[in-house]
């Protein structure tokens, strides 16, 4: 489903993704590394991940339009094998690539495909952040690594098809602005350890055969339907929200009011979460701080006792708000003269 449309349905449109203003100049660095055929984006990829390699003269531009997702992903497959049989340099821009998530097939789309001489294929992520004295903000970079883990595992998947398996290389390219200039930068990223947790967390995923099955009959999640109705369907599917889903799910903010009103810890943070044990709502945290629930053993129950106790006390020794403002006058009054 179109999740940024669901949230709108619901009332709790999303503020996930890119603003307008960084989106344009986005678009606008990326069109900069690509022009002239990709010229100077082939030189940062032979400079930084095939030295040893002939210089990218001359490299093919395939073109990659089709009719819809599948179409262009077929095209993509196609290229992918020409490029790897024809040796040379060849830049696949936009291509499609196709991925298995929990039993429905995702479609990809990186900024960028290399295909070198040898026929092995690298990944190319363009990105609006710069690139300060050869290094970039460490948090994006991971975030570039994560993103470029996905297409390396669905280039895997193309490779698998074909007869004689190239090799999808695990360092990718990261092109970014150079210092606070529009002209590129780039640098080689192993993304091995991004690809490794990917691959397993794929595979732990729920199948979404399993997660239908649970629901009732009839739920459908369409966007078109009455705010009622979604809201009904998407209670249907059990979720956690934590305040990392903001940046990362455009259904945050329904999800955040929704675990509001069930009172649940992890809106705090899951640190927090981990830390109380079967705690798992604000009501049962108070109730165990004040003695009327849970286990005086527990180590989550003995710590919110004792710091209800020193809370307590604290309020207890404190100045009353009118006495506290007293002093607070006659400390000014002291003060005052000083020059
Ligand atoms: S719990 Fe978080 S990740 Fe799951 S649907 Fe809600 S906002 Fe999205």
């Amino acid at each position: 489903m179109d999740k940024a449309r669901l949230a709108s349905a619901l009332g709790a449109p999303s503020a996930f993704g890119q603003s307008q203003f960084a989106l344009t100049r986005g678009n606008a660095f990326e069109a900069k590394v690509k022009a002239d055929g990709g010229a100077e984006l082939l030189r940062l990829a032979h400079a930084r991940l095939d030295p040893g390699a002939a210089p990218p003269e001359g490299a093919a531009v395939p073109d990659l339009s089709a009719h819809g997702p599948e179409g262009r992903a077929a095209r993509t497959a196609l290229a992918l094998r020409e490029a790897a049989r024809a040796g040379g340099w060849t830049l696949l821009d936009h291509p499609m690539l196709a991925l298995d998530v929990a039993g429905s097939l995702a479609f990809l789309e990186p900024d960028a495909v290399v295909v070198h001489p040898d026929g092995s294929w690298s990944v190319v992520e363009i990105k609006s952040f710069p690139m300060l004295d050869g290094s970039a903000d460490p948090s994006k970079v991971g975030a570039a690594a994560r993103q470029a883990a996905v297409y390396v595992l669905a280039l895997e998947e193309v490779a698998a098809r074909l007869d004689a398996v190239p090799v999808v290389r695990h360092r990718i390219l990261l092109v970014c602005p150079k210092d606070f200039s529009n002209l590129p930068a780039a640098s080689a990223v192993d993304i091995r350890k991004q690809r490794a947790v990917t691959a397993r967390q794929l595979t732990r995923l729920t199948r979404i055969e399993e997660i239908a099955r649970t629901l009732p009959e009839g739920t459908c999640f369409a966007p078109d339907r009455g705010a009622e109705e979604l809201t009904e369907a998407v209670a249907a599917v059990p979720a956690t929200y934590a305040p990392e889903c903001l940046s990362a799910c455009e259904l945050a903010f329904h999800c955040r009011e929704r675990s509001r009103e069930e009172g649940a810890v992890t809106r705090l943070g899951r640190p927090l979460r981990a830390e109380l044990g079967g705690l798992t709502t604000v009501e049962d945290v108070l109730a165990a701080a004040h003695g009327e629930q849970g286990d005086p053993d527990d180590p989550a129950v003995a710590a919110l006792r004792r710091a209800a106790a020193l809370r307590a006390e604290a309020l207890a020794s404190a100045e009353p708000p009118a006495r506290a403002e007293a002093l607070t006058d006659a400390a000014h009054r002291e003060v005052a003269p000083c020059p």
